[in-house]
């Protein structure tokens, strides 16, 4: 099949070369044109483990290229995937439809045979109605069905995510567009369960699902508060927990709150829908105003271990939302440094992946440090704040040698506290 994917971002790119890795024509467009020419060398524009390897092969084999032209991605396609963002309005914290609506009026006019277009972005519940509206005024005489196709990758394993599906949601009110995708979805039969749904319901799934993973996030989070005061383990409450079939035992890992491009924006987006509608969706609102705060009391615990330490310098591991990506996009870390810098606390901060798109937000305010050595050097507090595997590893008697006061806050459990505290840190960490 000819696919154009709209939107060559961190859903648009990995679902581009999926795509043509099982053997579709794929052109991946986007109006960003250092993008797409970074891309057309062959370079991965975003971090994605096994994806460099992958794309190189399908652009070799002629199977995947790149172009800003709307013309050359969505004449003749067979589907046209859209992937562009939709960001949270910055005061009412709907999901902000612009590119969505651009997009729609873009591709219109070069719609050629029959086309399905299918919403991969995450949309308000009624944006396929709306999309259809803005391609039959753009293009009357068109042919074509919008169906919504929500995305689950997750950042970090967008490759094997895009293999390897839990589910495949379709939601399309036409025989014709449910033909063509399972068509398109034909290598994932019987592998994963392909549900097919009404438009508006797959549309509300995306935001439901993760509404909840948010929640589950906040609720481990509120546990393991509670578990610091009352003398409880929050590691052995969660294992508990999550025994149960019911519960499940993922996202019951504390920290210090939700964060990416999706759950903070996602909650809010079903928030306002629910304004709209009238419905009250009270444990989604709680859990926002409750994961906002998470992140300025998550900076009050840095603060109170430095209010005595004069010119206190802080090492901060971890500014990537998490780890696997360089995406710092609502990231607890990045909220956290901003707080501290309200407070005027001095930073060297340190990520694996994400130093590039820090310092895109950080600018001077922060020192940067080259490695996990450097930006402990001289510290006062160690802070954690990403749960990258290489942090999990450092050498907690050098990190000693190296700091001016051996003080640790560890908001993601990263370390074993009995070293720590065997080795003379005063160590903190989250839930125990
Ligand atoms: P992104 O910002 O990384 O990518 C969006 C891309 O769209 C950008 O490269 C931008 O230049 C391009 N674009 C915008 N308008 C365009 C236009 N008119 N023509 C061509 N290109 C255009 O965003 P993302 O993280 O890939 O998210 C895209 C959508 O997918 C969002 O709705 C998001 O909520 C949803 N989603 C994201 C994830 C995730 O993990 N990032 C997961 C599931 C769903």
């Amino acid at each position: 099949m000819k696919i154009g994917i709209i939107g060559t971002g961190y859903v648009g790119l990995p679902t581009g070369v999926g795509l043509a890795e099982l053997g579709n024509e794929v052109f991946c467009i986007d109006n960003d044109v250092s993008k797409i020419e970074t891309l057309q060398s062959g370079k991965p524009t975003i971090f994605e483990d096994g994806l460099d390897e992958m794309l190189l092969s399908n652009i070799r084999s002629g199977r995947l290229k790149f172009t800003t032209s709307m013309r050359e991605g969505v004449e003749n396609a067979d589907v046209v995937i859209l992937a562009v963002g939709t960001p949270p309005h910055p005061i009412t914290k709907e999901a902000d439809m612009c590119y969505i609506h651009a997009a729609a009026e873009e591709l219109a006019p070069y719609l050629q045979g029959y086309t399905v277009i299918a919403t991969k972005s995450t949309v308000p519940v009624g944006t396929g109605d709306e999309v259809e509206k803005i391609i039959r005024s753009r293009n009357p005489r068109a042919d074509f069905d919008v169906v919504s196709l929500p995305e689950f990758l997750r950042e970090g394993f967008a490759v094997h995510d895009f293999f390897n599906p839990d589910r495949i949601v379709i939601g399309a009110n036409s025989a014709k567009a449910t033909n063509l995708l399972k068509e398109l979805y034909k290598p994932f039969e019987g592998k994963t369960e392909i549900l097919f749904v009404r438009r508006r319901s797959s549309e509300t799934i995306k935001y439901a699902s993760n509404a909840f993973l948010a929640m589950k996030i906040h609720y481990i989070n509120e546990m393991a508060n509670f578990c610091e005061k009352a003398g409880a383990d929050i590691y052995e409450v969660a294992k508990g927990m999550g025994l149960d079939n019911r519960i499940g035992g993922r996202f019951l890992n504390p920290g210090p709150g939700y964060g990416g491009s999706c759950f903070p924006k996602d909650t809010n987006a079903m928030a306002y829908m629910g304004r709209q509608y009238g419905v009250e969706l009270t444990l989604i609102e709680a859990a926002i105003r409750g994961n906002d705060a998470r992140k300025t009391e998550m900076a009050n615990r840095v603060l109170e271990v430095i209010k005595t330490i004069p010119d206190a310098k802080v090492a901060v591991l971890g500014l990537a939302f998490k780890n696997g990506t360089d995406d710092c996009r609502e990231s607890p870390a990045m909220q956290i440094v901003a707080e501290l810098l309200k407070h005027n606390v001095q930073l060297k901060v340190y990520d694996i992946k994400a130093m590039e798109n820090a310092a895109k937000i950080l600018g001077n305010k922060v020192e940067y440090a080259t490695s996990i050595t450097d930006a402990v050097d001289g510290a006062d507090v160690l802070v954690i704040l990403t749960e990258w595997p290489e942090f999990k590893k450092i050498n907690l008697e050098e990190v000693k040698e190296l700091m001016n006061t051996p003080n640790i806050v560890d908001l993601r459990n990263l370390l074993s506290s009995e070293e720590a505290k065997k080795l003379g840190f005063s160590y903190q960490c989250i839930g125990q």
